[in-house]
């Protein structure tokens, strides 16, 4: 039999909350602005191509990712010339005929950049760049009126290049205490000053700032973990605009069930002493999956009933305490619903002592991806 993947381990991605998330986001910062999908990092580990063809559908008119390679994988998987992407890191100069010939727009915020980037002309096709202006994140971007000039400069020399979008990018937009982000966005509006004539897009917003903000996005919103259905901090959920559908669930199957004696123990370093005779069941998912061994003593579902991780995870495997006897091959949900239980990955965050986003970027190339 010709299957995609044969192990009983599994991610579910509902494609229609992506979509319903994106839909929702187009109508709440309204027509005029663009919605740019952010599918770096395999989109959040939900799956980089079903992602970005979904968000398309819904209304976001163009992507962004981290890095060139991320740019160029989307391109191979069918995303079409036609749709612009973004790259908000750094890019080597050396690459811009390449990204240029791909329709890929990449980030600058040095002007030696740009010089040394001529060097490797002629370009088939001028590179579209995102000058990127750093407000108080401290990471990229350029910080002087004399940084900002010198690129200007630069790029006014040099057809082979369009200025197509200056942008910055908030280190508190999901603070409760708004001080920093307003100081943020007036730093922004002020060096926005310093450019004698503006791009077509000028862009600051991430999910946060989008959905709190919504009159103070300019003409684009960078989009990215409240596509995916999670809130960006757990302070927002009580200010949510409209209500987020968490796109991503986890799923494994008992491989084995045992009766334990009181005293026995359970996995590595024998840590886990069995209180009473106890049903364990053993599940086939362990840290190389990216379900840490920071995940003992959290609890899973299975038969609708929450179930303790005994012991330490294993690289493949782990066990748990089940309510009862259950057969092998019983469903057990690490991430998601059953039977009107849920955990949540903010739960699983939680535990770990984490935030929301490195969960599903955790979850590792094991664990096949189905799409619903
Ligand atoms: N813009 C930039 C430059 C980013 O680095 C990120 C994510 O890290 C985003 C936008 C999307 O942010 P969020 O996932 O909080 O919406």
């Amino acid at each position: 039999m010709d299957r995609a993947f044969y192990r009983d381990t599994w991610a579910e991605i509902d494609l229609d909350a992506i979509f319903y998330n994106v839909q929702s986001m187009k109508q709440h910062v309204g027509t005029h602005v663009d919605v740019i999908a952010v599918v770096k990092a395999n989109a959040y580990g939900h799956g980089d191509i079903q992602v970005a063809k979904t968000a398309l559908e819904a209304g976001a008119t163009r992507l962004a990712v981290a890095f060139l390679d991320e740019a160029l994988a989307l391109r191979k998987k069918g995303i079409p010339l036609a749709v612009p992407i973004i790259v908000l890191g750094a890019t080597n100069p050396s690459y811009a005929p390449l990204a240029a010939s791909q329709n890929i727009a990449l980030t600058i915020f040095r002007a030696d950049w740009l010089e040394q980037a001529v060097m490797y002309a002629p370009y088939e096709q001028p590179l579209n760049v995102h000058m990127k202006l750093d407000t108080g994140m401290g990471r990229l971007g350029a910080k002087t009126k004399e940084e900002v000039q010198q690129m200007v400069h630069a790029i006014e020399q040099h057809p082979c290049f369009v200025f197509e979008g200056v942008y910055t990018h908030f280190a508190t937009a999901d603070e409760q205490n708004i001080d920093y982000f307003s100081f943020q966005y007036d730093t922004f509006l002020h060096m926005l000053e310093w450019l004698p004539v503006k791009p077509p897009l000028i862009h600051c917003a991430n999910s946060a700032a989008a959905l709190r903000y919504p009159d103070r996005v300019f003409n684009a919103v960078r989009f990215g973990i409240s596509m995916y259905g999670l809130t960006p901090s757990q302070e927002m959920k009580s200010f949510l605009p409209y209500p987020l559908k968490e796109a991503f669930s986890l799923h494994s199957r008992l491989t084995h069930v045992k009766k334990v004696k009181a005293g026995e123990k359970i996995s590595y370093g024998a840590t886990y002493e069995a209180e009473a005779d106890e049903w364990i069941g053993t599940v086939p998912i362990g840290y190389a999956d990216g379900w840490l061994r920071r995940m003992q003593h959290f609890s899973v579902l299975v038969d609708g009933k929450r179930a303790p991780i005994v012991g330490r995870v294993c690289m493949d495997q782990m066990m748990i305490r089940l309510p009862y006897e259950l057969p092998v091959g019983t469903k057990v949900t690490l991430i998601g619903e059953q039977q009107g239980d849920r955990i949540s990955i903010d739960d699983v965050a939680a535990h770990v002592n984490t935030i929301n986003y490195e969960i599903p970027c955790t979850i590792s190339y094991r664990v096949p991806r189905i799409f619903l």
